[in-house]
């Protein structure tokens, strides 16, 4: 390490301090077990893969859900892939889904339903990055290891003053959490220096006036606390277009087919829909778009557009809108369904949330 990344290591760590407040103020999540006993893997595992992107409040419904389902990863791994997709809808990132029960698969087919207790072996598993092998290990396995996130970078920022910015400055962070992870309860302190983080070290307004570290924070020190973590300047998402088909039949039911295995909501049950996967249509006028529709209907375009975010770039959905029959259905795979918003991933609940407030009001007719 160059000496110019190196962080001020100069303050020691009141690991004690931060047991004592987590003995106190820690929350009880469902998957957590505090030192000597250890979480069951297959639970943290799980929280783990459901937190990436997503927070604590969010996932506990979604956990509780899972493991009262399938109590076991045996029974997770022998769950059909579509109910488990449909349980995921609303965590978004369907792949996460897709990998969580081919894992799943694989631990019960191959490892005797028991994760490996080897980072290397974790890391060959579909879905298990640096991050979530080294969470097993510490907090499944109670082994000695580096484990942060989002929260354990602002304390370790803060507390060392460390002031290169994210993303450069993990290289640093992650050897200070080195030198101050005690060896005492190893799958305590990551949970403790999170649920500090979240509570006291707080993104804005960190309550350092009754913090039980603030005596030996550097940050603190140098009344900087609150402008750390740097972060480098981020770069603007671009913007693609797209259109979506929502076609009602006599019956009120939408025409739905599933998407493709691979790529952006891979298979997820959604709505018909063209040029937003990897080609902006922003370009495109309306008869394009009709041309692209799943088969001839008196398509209206809603007025409203749908807009979604995702992790690298940012959506405009047009909606395109017909009522039609059953007869009209082409050479289509789909099938004739009332939507199901929990069933639908994010992006498309939206869409049918917005052909149901507007379908009577707005939609026009295409141009001629
Ligand atoms: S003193 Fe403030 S900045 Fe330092 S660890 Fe405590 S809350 Fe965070």
């Amino acid at each position: 390490m160059s000496s110019d990344l190196m962080p001020p290591l100069n303050a020691s760590f009141p690991g004690d301090d931060l047991f004592d407040w987590y003995d106190t103020h820690g929350r009880d999540l469902p998957w957590r077990h505090r030192w000597p006993a250890l979480a069951p893997v297959y639970h943290l595992w799980l929280s783990e893969i459901m937190l990436q992107q997503t927070i604590v409040k969010t996932v506990i419904p979604y956990f509780l859900e899972f493991t009262g389902r399938w109590p076991t990863i045996e029974a997770l791994a022998a769950a059909p892939v579509d109910e488990v997709l449909a349980a995921w809808a609303g965590l978004g990132y369907y792949a996460r889904a897709r990998n969580l029960h081919k894992t799943a698969q694989i631990i019960a087919a191959e490892h005797g339903g028991i994760f490996p207790a080897d980072q290397k072996a974790l890391l060959g598993l579909p879905g298990i990055g640096p991050y979530t092998a080294s969470a097993i290990m510490v907090m499944g396995y109670g082994q000695p290891g580096v484990v942060v996130d989002g929260n354990i970078e602002r304390v370790m920022s803060r507390f060392f003053a460390i002031k290169t910015p994210l993303p450069k400055a993990k290289r640093d962070i992650a050897a200070a959490y080195e030198q101050c992870r005690p060896t005492a309860r190893p799958s305590d302190f990551p949970q403790a220096l999170m649920d500090f983080a979240n509570a006291v070290c707080t993104p804005k307004a960190p309550a350092c006036g009754i913090c039980p570290l603030a005596n030996a924070c550097r940050g603190y020190a140098d009344d900087m606390a609150e402008q750390l973590p740097f972060k480098a300047p981020k770069q603007q998402k671009p913007t693609r277009s797209g259109v979506a088909f929502v076609a009602i039949n006599q019956n009120g039911e939408a025409f739905l087919e599933r998407r493709p295995d691979q790529g952006l909501l891979g298979g997820m049950v959604a709505f018909p829909s063209v040029g937003w996967t990897q080609t902006d249509w922003s370009d495109a006028d309306v008869q394009a778009a009709d041309s692209a529709a799943p088969f001839p209907a008196d398509w209206r375009q809603l007025s409203a557009p749908v807009h979604h975010i995702f992790t690298h770039f940012a959506l405009e959905m047009t909606i395109y809108y017909a009522e039609t029959n059953r007869s009209s259905l082409g050479t289509n795979t789909g099938w004739w369904q009332v939507p199901e918003p929990s069933q639908l991933p994010s992006l498309m609940r939206k869409v049918w949330k917005q052909v149901e407030t507007s379908k009577h009001l707005q939609a026009r007719p295409k141009k001629p």
